[in-house]
């Protein structure tokens, strides 16, 4: 990381990243660093977004809401209650499209 003041080095300390020349502090943001899972309950991802999904019976897998059914491809889809969390991917690798 490159102090966005001085262009020194910046070293982390404990949720902080401090610049070596210049001392300019950096919250790190937790959120950044860990995806957290969403319930179902409290907000739904936007339709035909992958995302990863924590079903019933301690299933993990990676789904998209379409018509408010989750699906998987055009053969597979399940009842929105079969998804109990949900968490976002990474971003796709460049180049690659929707
Ligand atoms: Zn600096």
């Amino acid at each position: 990381m490159i102090c966005p003041v001085c262009r020194g080095d910046m070293i982390r300390e404990g949720d902080n990243l401090v610049c070596v020349v210049c001392g300019e502090e950096k919250i790190i943001k937790r959120n950044d660093a860990q995806p957290k899972w969403i319930p179902v309950t409290e907000r739904l991802p936007d339709e035909r977004k992958w995302v990863l999904c924590q079903c019933r019976a301690n299933i993990r897998m990676v789904l998209r809401l379409q018509n408010g059914y989750w699906h998987q491809d055009s053969e597979h889809e399940y009842m929105k209650s079969f998804v109990t969390h949900w968490m976002s991917l990474p971003e796709p690798p460049k180049g690659e499209e929707e």
